[in-house]
């Protein structure tokens, strides 16, 4: 366990989620030009880019514009401290290796899916570059792994056919990425929770007519939260269905 260090690590790396997350979307790269003020376009300076510090102690605006600062990237930061100190408690050395980055390309798919409906392929072509590492840790078997990759990408592409674009492309490829890792046990979960979330929230949206029944909501976040939840209690969530249901 690396305990604060996890912590202090995600908090570092939110505040660069946060670059990915602003940019990627615009197809500009997110090594350069360095972080710089959005509407003043003031370069930061190294103290400015002390995740959470900087923005507590800029009370949220830029020190040349003052313009104010999306309370977002505070909370992304934060986030990010919290998911790798979560994955550290469940996984540990060395395995949060692999399972940090993956959370990190999940966090920025899920709020680029939030805005702007759509997930960058790149993103799932990390997703998938990270894969061979679990295989080899034998956290996951080949063939459970190819099984997962095709019932996802089967699965979501019936469904995007079915639903005429209701399900776009970008959630087919997520889900084939989710399958590779998970395997297929591991993926019916993952796909089970993100309709169950995805229903709930969407139907109080319905409610609150804050969205219309036709409205596109994006099912990217579900897939992320769904996934989270499987990696941190899979098994138990598992069992406790087979139980329930009988079958053990
Ligand atoms: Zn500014």
């Amino acid at each position: 366990m690396l305990g604060p260090a996890a912590f202090t690590c995600g908090l570092l790396c939110g505040s660069f989620l946060n670059v990915c997350i602003y940019r990627l979307p615009k197809k500009a790269s997110v090594i350069s030009p360095p972080s710089h003020c959005p509407a003043c376009g003031r370069r930061l300076r190294v103290a400015e880019l002390v995740p959470v510090v900087s923005y507590l102690w800029q009370r949220g605006r830029c020190r040349s514009c003052g313009v104010a600062i999306s309370l977002r990237y505070l909370l992304v930061e934060i986030l990010t401290g919290f998911v790798f100190t979560a994955l550290d408690w469940r996984f540990g050395w060395p395995a949060i290796l692999w399972h940090a980055p993956f959370f990190a390309t999940l966090i920025v798919i899920f709020f680029i899916d939030l805005d702007c409906q759509v997930i960058p392929n790149r993103l799932v072509l990390l997703l998938a570059a990270l894969m061979p590492v679990r295989l080899l840790a034998g956290e996951v078997l080949f063939l459970q792994a190819a099984a997962g990759m095709l019932l996802g990408g089967g699965l979501f592409y019936m469904l995007a056919v079915l639903s005429r674009g209701g399900m776009g492309g970008g959630d087919v490829k997520l889900v084939t990425a989710l399958g590779l890792w998970y395997g297929w046990k591991l993926l019916l979960p993952v796909i089970f929770l993100a309709f169950f979330c995805g229903g709930a929230v969407g139907l109080v949206l319905m409610a609150l007519k804050v969205k219309k029944r036709k409205d596109a909501i994006p099912f990217g976040p579900y897939l992320v939260l769904a996934a989270f939840f499987v990696s941190m209690w899979g098994e138990q969530l598992v069992n406790w269905y087979l139980r329930i249901s009988g079958l053990i």
